[in-house]
This record gives structure tokens, sequence and C-alpha cells, in this order.
């Protein structure tokens, strides 16, 4: 582990604290030579007074121990971006440097609302750097919020979840994978989450595939059994809604964070490490704002007929003819749709792909997908989206992969080549002249070819 990490872990421990006492879990270290000077944790509710935030508590502290209150050889290490109070604080003390985990949309001062450390005309720059363990600082604060509005509600009626019985997935062709469940994840307390995970626990790289909408993890079974053969270990999660997965039936309970979140809690929950994310349609709207949060654990990147959400650009002509086709089919035929995309499907492989819904009650995940995609640039997810647009372009460090179904009328060659040039290092892509949307159905070579690019 680097310094900067045991650093912002002692941050993350000291967050902890200020949630054991009812405060928004900001934690925040001062670093001196070498050493943790000063700790401190949000207390503003305790201590009756609006200046104490981590960082201020923090700062004070180191500044009693240094004897001085300029700090021009300290860093700070802070769990969220820090609010226009503390970057002036910040600047006050001189500071070397600032590390933070978790961005602010909604008060950060280091470039989430402004940036007082861009800010030429003040007359003392810090350094500034953010993203580190930024899904984990996240967590901490979207479990409080989620638990205090729990608490509100006095804990309102389990909602109506529904699980698929095992039977409709009995003998499915091409698919021999055992199952595995979390049913605890935090967050997600209550819903079974099914993820296959193949080839060897202690393998190198971990390529986690993920899926869209309509399909699942089935629509991996052509690549998994090369890149497990090869000796590298393959995850693949159903999406809550989808697959093997639980399924709320109300359709709002379907939000773009909320499947985010999941894949981020689930990342860290297996500690995937190494990891070569594998994605597709709405597999890459989520998971590409992944690695930018949790970037020491991601080193690949194979992907497929996707986009970056960012709702800044307007909607294509194709996709708003599939959002008007799904809104109008609220049972859709999942396989005969598959049949029609992938010709050379048999009837029991497009047939598997509607062994996860029994009826139309099973299809709230399935109705609500395309009503999430950004079309507007303040939009759930789209932000984020931007955010990991600009990181792949400007930081990304990883290998990539780009394979392209020249078929897909909605997220075919056009869109893929604005989204290579979106992506650091991206090599010209591997076309699949015959591959359509669900290009995973014709993936044997594509999981060859990732073999030479990432196996090695
Ligand atoms: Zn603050």
């Amino acid at each position: 582990m680097s310094d900067a990490v045991l650093y912002m872990r002692a941050a993350l421990a000291a967050a902890e604290r200020a949630a054991e006492a009812g405060e928004v879990p900001v934690g925040a270290v001062v670093v001196h030579a070498g050493r943790v000077i000063a700790t401190g944790w949000n207390r503003p509710v305790g201590d009756c007074d609006p200046s104490a935030h981590a960082e201020m508590v923090a700062l004070r502290a180191a500044a009693q121990v240094l004897g001085n209150y300029r700090l021009p050889e300290a860093e700070l290490f802070v769990t969220l971006e820090p609010c226009s109070m503390c970057a002036g604080a910040v600047l006050q003390a001189r500071l070397k440097k600032v590390t933070f985990g978790a961005h602010d949309a909604k008060a950060g001062a280091a470039g989430s609302v402004v940036d007082l450390f861009a800010e030429a005309r003040i007359n003392h720059q810090t350094q500034v750097e953010g993203g580190l363990l930024g899904e984990e600082c996240a967590i901490l604060l979207r479990d409080f919020f989620a638990a205090r509005r729990t608490q509100a509600k006095e804990r309102a009626p389990m909602q109506d979840v529904l699980r698929t019985p095992d039977a409709r997935f009995a003998d499915l062709p091409g698919y021999p994978f055992a199952p595995h469940y979390i049913g605890d994840l935090k967050g997600y307390q209550g819903l079974r989450i099914h993820y296959l995970d193949e080839g060897p626990r202690e393998a190198r790289l971990v390529f986690l595939c993920l899926h869209g909408q309509p399909s699942w993890s089935y629509l991996y079974r052509r690549m998994i059994p090369v890149l497990a053969d090869a000796g590298h270990r393959v995850v693949a999660p159903d999406l809550i809604g989808f697959g093997k997965s639980d399924k709320p039936v109300d359709e709002a309970r379907y939000t773009f964070m909320f499947h985010r979140g999941m894949l981020a809690n689930l990342v860290l929950r297996l500690d995937l490490q190494n990891v070569v994310l594998v994605c597709q349609d709405w597999g890459g709207l989520l998971g590409l704002t992944l690695p930018m949060d949790m970037p020491e654990r991601f080193c690949g990147l194979l992907v497929m007929n996707t986009d970056f959400a960012t709702g800044d650009a307007p909607l294509s002509p194709g996709f708003l003819a599939w959002r008007d086709f799904n809104n109008k089919n609220p049972d859709m035929a999942v396989g005969r749709l598959f049949a029609r995309a992938c010709p050379h499907l048999s009837a029991a492989e497009a047939a598997a792909y509607d062994a996860p819904f029994p009826d139309a009650t099973y299809k709230a995940g399935v109705r609500r997908f395309p009503n999430l995609v950004p079309d507007h640039p303040d939009v759930e997810g789209a932000a984020l989206s931007r955010r990991a647009r600009a990181w792949f372009t400007d930081q990304w460090q990883g290998r990539t992969l780009m394979a392209v179904g020249m078929r897909d009328p909605v997220l075919g060659p056009p869109v893929m080549s604005k989204v290579a040039k979106s992506i650091r290092g991206c090599p010209p892509p591997m076309e699949v002249p015959d591959g359509g949307h669900f290009v995973q159905e014709w993936g044997e070579d594509i999981a060859r070819r990732a073999l030479q690019v990432f196996g090695n």
C-alpha cells in the first residue's frame, strides 16, 4: 500500500468516528514529515459549531502541534472534497497539498462547484488531488444517509421483491456455471444478488463482465470459458432486476445510482484487484464510472457497444426509437428480441433470455433502463459520467481493447468512434462485421483477442 493510501485509510477511520457520533462521516488527517500529526472528524452538531468540519478540526490541532499557524510543509488527507470554508483555511495555512477521496457535487470547492485551488488571483496555491479511495469514502456517506432515511421512515415496509424460480434456469444451453449469491451486500440488504465466479481465485487478472438491458450474465457464456481456461478469474454479476438476481417490483427503485452503487459495493466486497472491466450497453454506462473512484483496482478495459451517459448531447434517433419501443411494450418479448438481433442463436438459446422473467411483473428493471439514460446534463448519473469521460481521457493508464459489433443501429460504429476518442491510448477497434448490439454473442474471438491484449 502506498503512503497516500495509508493516510487516507486513517482519514476513513476518523470518518467512522464521526458516524458513530451521529455526525456526517467525514474525516481528515494532517501529515508532516511522513507522520500523521493531527486527526479530525466532523463534529458541528455535537460542538454546536458550524466551523467544526473535519479539516478545520485537524488543521487547528496540527497548528498546535507545530506551534505555527502556517503549515507549508504539511499535507491534508480528507475523505470528502473540502467546502469553500475549509479550502479557504487550507490556503490560509499555506498547506503544500490536499488529497481528498469522494467528490462533493453539492459543495465541493476543489472543482465540483467552484475551484478555489485553481484561482490564480489568490496569492497562495496548494496542490490538490481528488478521488483517492473515492468510492470507499463515498460509500461511507451514502450508507450514513441511507440509514438516516430508513430511521426517519421508521422502517417502511419491505417493498415487493420477486425471485425467479430456479427451475427456470435448469439446463440452459452453454451455461454450466455455478451460481454465487450475496444477500447482505452493504446498502442492498434483503436483495439477493447473483454473480458468476469462474477460474482460479488467485488468478493474476479478474475479468469483470457487466451486461446491460435486457440481458443477463448468460450473454457472456461464450467469452467466459475462453478467459477462464487461460487461467484468469471471471466475475459476471447479474444486475438487480435481471438474470438470477432479485427483482423489486417497483420501477422507482431502479435508478442510475442504485445500479452503480451495487456494482461498486460488489467490487469492494469481493475485493477485486487487477480488474479488466468488460462492458457493453448499460454495463458500460454504469461500469465506466467505476475505475476513476478506485483506480488502484483497475488495469484494463474491454469496451463494446456502449457509451458514456453524459447527458450533454442529444440522444440519437436510433435510441429514441428503442426507448419508444420499450415503453410501448411493458411485457417485452425478450427472447424474440434476441432471436431477431442474433440470428445464429438456437431457439433454446434465445429462450434463455426469457428465463429470468416468468411474467411482466418481473420486468420492472427492463422497463426502467431506457428511461434512465440521461437526456439532460442535470439528470442523475450525467455529471458522474462526464467526470468519468474526462478521467478516461486524461488519466486512464490501463490497456484498452475496443470491440464493435458493426451492425448495432444504436451503439454502433459512430458512437464507438466517439467513445474511442475519449479513452486515453485506445487503439483502433476490433471490428466484428456480423456482430450486432449484443456483440458478446459473437464473443469467442473477442475473448481470444483480449487474452493477447491483457494476458501477458
Ligand atoms: Zn468544510
